[in-house]
């Protein structure tokens, strides 16, 4: 059975780049009917905090992804919380001390740093020079009795390290190059790589899915699973997304986060769809699919090497593409809180005039690419509409005034509008101004809306009414007849 998870660290919100990971992981258990688990990876006390774990829960959770086994879902290898299995890795790490696979060392910060920098100086590998691992006896008791305070390292074989990567294919790395690693800190918390190896052994975890960047950790949690006793599961790493600055995505680049996508109103299937483009195509090159689509064919060794690159632009198309076919019932609930907001309509739910709210939506979701939009695409219907000095320059011209003109007496004519009336006098209003395409339209456009561009003409008549568009028309007659 495949068991795989994703293991954020709670420090901040999660970037698009990290909750990519967190789609593959669940896709691919998807894939091969697995199980996908959520673990909080919380050890780092000083920025680990318990509001990041119930954001990025709540986000994926909105995102659509689902987990069997994690802190809310629970499971059978729980706590899935690291900070709450601090006895667990103690207890291992008391058990590697007896089985000699690991030692105290009691090296203090500043000599480590005076090593470092003379193994710089001499050009030499800034490792861990083991020195602690062979310490006698008596130099322990000195140790212990002067009340120094020590971590745990674990002793790495000096071998080549071979594996492959199901991405990247076979990896090797000297480990004569990496020293002995600290798996229990001095304040009795775990490394981050002991709490890994540990965890996905007791969670029997069976594909590691992670970031690129993790690749050269990945030979300390191998030793580490070999002293675990237990097979390393096979390791998937994916390659990273950056940004348009050709930095990494990371928790800098603020607005990348998923919350932030989640507040401008972008709708979770766009973001999905498109974090499954981050490094990956299925074979018919379709852009817009949905997780179900492909999950049959999905395949890890398929994904790209090479760093993939935020295109906001195509995702403000994919998102574009997943309004216009979204249930029109729930693109209003959306909009609501947006044109709230704005001060549109008032907060008062049985104020809200649904079927008017509905038309304006429907008119508006193919001109933007998030609900947050709404309000600048929309306030021509809530507010009077400022016309710029240069339109109204524009609009008194004398071939505007005639079309103008012509335009409100065919509306005073007319008591309904269908799109279907509407072209007839818009033809009505050609065949008297003799004034066609541009020229026509520009006038009835900049007087009903102070823009130059925007919603379909007949959309913006039906929504505003006959009336309100007379009087739009009206305030900038110069002349009547
Ligand atoms: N907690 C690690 C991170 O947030 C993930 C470790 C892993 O997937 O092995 O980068």
């Amino acid at each position: 059975m495949v068991r795989v998870r994703f293991a954020p660290s709670p420090t901040g919100l999660l970037h698009i780049g990290n909750a990519r990971m967190a789609v593959y992981n669940w896709l691919f258990a998807r894939r091969h009917n697995g199980i996908f688990i959520l673990r909080i990876e919380d050890t780092d006390i000083a920025r680990s905090e318990k509001k990041h774990m119930v954001q990025l829960m709540d986000d994926l959770h909105w995102l659509g992804l689902a987990w069997q086994e994690g802190p809310d879902a629970g499971g059978q290898y729980g706590p899935y919380v690291q900070s709450e299995r601090l006895q667990i890795y103690h207890d291992i790490c008391q058990k590697f001390l007896k089985e000699g696979l690991a030692y105290r060392c009691y090296c203090t910060l500043e000599e480590l740093e005076e090593r470092r920098q003379i193994a710089k100086l001499t050009g030499k590998p800034p490792r861990y020079d083991n020195r602690c691992r062979n310490l006698t006896d008596k130099q322990i008791k000195a140790f212990e009795t002067s009340g120094l305070n020590f971590v745990i390292r674990f002793k790495v074989p000096e071998e080549l390290l071979v594996f492959e990567d199901l991405i990247r294919g076979v990896c090797q790395f000297d480990l004569s190059l990496f020293g002995d690693f600290v798996i229990m800190r001095s304040d009795g918390t775990p490394s981050f790589h002991f709490a890994v190896a540990v965890d996905d052994t007791m969670m029997k975890i069976t594909h590691v899915i992670r970031g690129e960047d993790h690749l050269s950790n990945t030979p300390c949690h191998i030793v580490l699973f070999h002293a675990l006793g237990q097979k390393p599961p096979q390791f998937a790493h994916l390659s990273l997304t950056m940004g348009a600055d050709r930095t990494l995505l990371s928790k800098r680049h603020g607005a990348f986060s998923l919350s932030e996508y989640r507040k401008l109103g972008y709708l979770p299937e766009a973001i999905l769809n498109y974090m499954m483009l981050l490094g990956w195509a299925p074979r018919d090159k379709k852009e817009k699919f949905r997780a179900d689509d492909i999950v049959d064919t999905f395949e890890i060794g398929t994904m790209s090497k090479a760093p993939s690159v935020f295109d906001q632009q195509k995702l403000d198309w994919l998102s574009g593409q997943y309004l216009r076919e979204a249930e029109i019932e729930r693109l209003v609930d959306l909009a609501i809180p947006y044109l709230q907001a704005a001060g549109f309509i008032s907060a008062d739910e049985y104020a809200i005039d649904r079927t008017k709210l509905k038309l304006i939506v429907d008119a508006v979701r193919n001109n933007i690419s998030c609900m947050s939009q709404i309000a600048q695409e929309t306030n021509i219907f809530f507010r009077d509409v400022v016309v710029s000095e240069k339109h109204i320059e524009f609009l008194t011209s004398e071939i505007t005034q005639s079309v103008l003109l012509s335009f409100y007496n065919e509306l005073c004519k007319t008591h309904v509008l269908s799109s279907e009336i509407f072209k007839n006098i818009l033809k009505a209003v050609q065949e008297e101004t003799k004034v066609n395409g541009k020229g026509l339209y520009l006038p009835i456009r900049v007087a009903l809306t102070g823009r130059e561009h925007g919603l379909e003409m007949y959309n913006i008549a039906l929504i505003l009414g006959i009336d309100t568009c007379k009087k739009r028309i009206e305030r900038f007659l110069l002349i009547r007849k």
